[in-house]
């Protein structure tokens, strides 16, 4: 006889239930584990999470499957005495949650089969989704999508799920989808005309109870596919998000939802057109811009004009346009810097007729405001976190040169 009688496999939908107290120990954090003569709980296995309700009022925070030794039920609060009798509730929504995740399974990993022969090796209910590994070769969207519609099919064809018992003798001669380890009888849940596997969950009365499944997405995992679904309440939780998500994306459009990816596409477009265009408008402006340093610098006394200037929010590519354009100048050195929100940006260049190595002063440069660079002898580019030093960075630099 063991410890505990398993009410959950007889009946899923069961929420309230009397029992008796057989034992009880404390547990860490100074909860206590306590094990009844019979139970509703369902405790964590089988890839589904443990229910959580009431016993007698004091919360039941978690069930533990200890096997021969019954479940044990996790308390917080006072929890009753040995031989006491008590009275359990299980938090519905919870349990209904996880009767439409793993039906749900049941039915999507039979669909996998029923149409690619692709098992399913692993199960897991996660918070917000689910996930199973299916050996199936050649995975594609469509072949995906292909299986969810006949998944949803014997979900709205609202099929009967009945529970069976069968010796393992009985069970070899069986088309079971999955062998089971276990020794003994097997419990068997059989969903009219199209699934019968052995499984210790809880199952929905008929299929239409799973509601819906739905893929959120997929991708390969060490030979596998793993893919990620949500069923019943989780689809529609799922669905309130995602719509959320487009219609937010939709409205910086102005634009219906279904119009927004092709709006979005239109924008990154253009943006990568005007990207181009503002380069090109650059190199103009840095050839204009070059002339003026150039000519309001003077040389110094070896005759080489060092320019040395801080602009803002300037990206790389532009302080290196306006760098190349003033060493193409005789005799110039450009010490440039861009001054961003939490960065620093450094350019250093000198035209071929000068010396100087601007890979060491870039080095060095890159020191002072806590950035690393470098580069060749005559270009050199870095960045740091010190905006505050930039300039002394660029200062710094140019004391080497005169
Ligand atoms: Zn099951």
């Amino acid at each position: 006889m063991p410890a505990t009688e398993r009410l959950y496999y007889h009946d899923s939908h069961l929420i309230e239930f009397e029992a008796r107290v057989t034992d009880k120990s404390e547990r860490v954090s100074g909860w206590t584990a306590v094990t009844l003569d019979r139970t509703a709980f369902y405790p964590t296995g089988g890839g589904q999470p443990s229910d959580t309700g009431t016993l007698d009022g004091a919360r039941v925070l978690e069930c533990i499957d200890a096997e021969d030794e019954g479940v044990l039920h996790v308390i917080q609060g006072r929890a009753p005495d040995i031989g006491a009798s008590v009275k359990g509730r299980i938090d519905w929504p919870r349990r209904l949650d996880h009767i439409q995740q793993h039906t749900g399974q049941h039915i999507l990993s039979q669909a996998f089969v029923t149409l690619f022969n692709a098992p399913t090796r692993g199960f897991r209910v996660l918070d917000e989704s689910c996930e199973i590994d299916v050996e199936i070769a050649n995975p594609t969207n469509e072949l995906i999508e292909h299986a969810v519609e006949l998944a949803n099919n014997v979900i709205w064809e609202d099929r009967q799920i009945t529970i069976k018992t069968a010796s393992t003798e009985e069970a070899a001669k069986l088309p079971l989808r999955k062998e089971s380890s276990r020794q003994g009888d097997l419990r068997l849940i059989e969903i009219d005309g199209f699934d019968l596997t052995p499984c210790g969950g809880t199952h929905a009365y008929r299929t239409g109870e799973v509601g819906l499944i739905a893929v959120r997405s997929w991708e390969r995992a060490k030979g596998l596919s793993r893919i990620e679904f949500v069923a019943g309440v989780r689809a529609l939780a799922d669905y309130r998000r995602a719509n959320k998500t487009a219609r937010t994306v939709a409205g910086l459009f102005s634009a219906g939802r279904d119009d927004a990816p092709k709006l979005a596409a239109r924008m990154v477009e253009e943006n990568k057109e005007l990207h181009r265009r503002v380069r090109s408008l650059e190199e103009v402006s840095a050839g204009v811009e070059a002339e003026e340093l150039f000519a309001s610098t003077s040389p110094n006394s070896a005759g080489v004009r060092v320019v040395t200037q801080i602009f803002a929010n300037r990206d790389a590519e532009s302080l290196k346009q306006l760098a190349q354009a003033l060493i193409s100048h005789p005799n110039t050195i450009a010490l440039l810097g861009s001054r961003e929100h939490d960065a620093a940006r450094l350019v250093f260049a000198r035209s071929t007729d000068t010396i100087g190595d601007m890979n060491t002063l870039m080095r060095e440069a890159c020191a002072i405001i806590d950035g690393r660079g470098g580069g060749k002898s005559d270009m050199a580019q870095g960045g740091g976190k010190n905006i505050e030093k930039l300039e002394e960075a660029i200062n710094e630099a140019a004391k080497t040169l005169i």
